[in-house]
């Protein structure tokens, strides 16, 4: 299996989030920016959905959402950057409150995720979300 080096994949939508920002809004242009079949886009949005969801939500509102895509093999990654070092395993009391077993739900949609500390003090939380294999 080819390992991809995910922050050498082109970055497709790149958004900055604020406390007024949407998740149908960031759906909408998830949708614009990406060509994927709908079984992918529905993962890819669901993952996008609660990690944007936790920074409205959870930490200051503001950070930042980039989104990678590979066409061969169909891979996205999810990267979302927020100003708490708190990684979000930590968090995972807060997400069961409010929405349900949100980290649950993006590690079992994502082949990979994980954090990675900012100089600033924040992290970035990436996720990788392949194609499903047929059924
Ligand atoms: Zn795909």
């Amino acid at each position: 299996m080819t390992t991809i080096r995910e922050d050498s994949m082109p970055v497709v939508l790149d958004c900055a989030i604020d406390p007024t920002t949407t998740t149908p809004a960031v759906r909408r242009r998830l949708t614009a920016a990406l060509d994927l079949g709908d079984d992918h886009r529905y993962d890819v949005s669901l993952v996008v959905t609660e990690l944007v969801g936790n920074i409205l939500d959870h930490a200051s509102g503001v950070g930042r959402l980039r989104v990678r895509w590979s066409a061969v093999p169909c891979t996205v990654v999810v990267e979302v950057d927020d100003t708490s070092p708190l990684p979000p395993v930590h968090g995972r009391s807060r997400l069961e409150g409010a929405r349900g077993r949100g980290i649950v739900m993006v590690d079992a949609l994502s082949g990979r995720w994980g954090t990675r500390a900012l100089a600033d003090g924040g992290k970035t939380v990436f996720a990788v979300v392949g194609c499903r294999p047929p059924q």
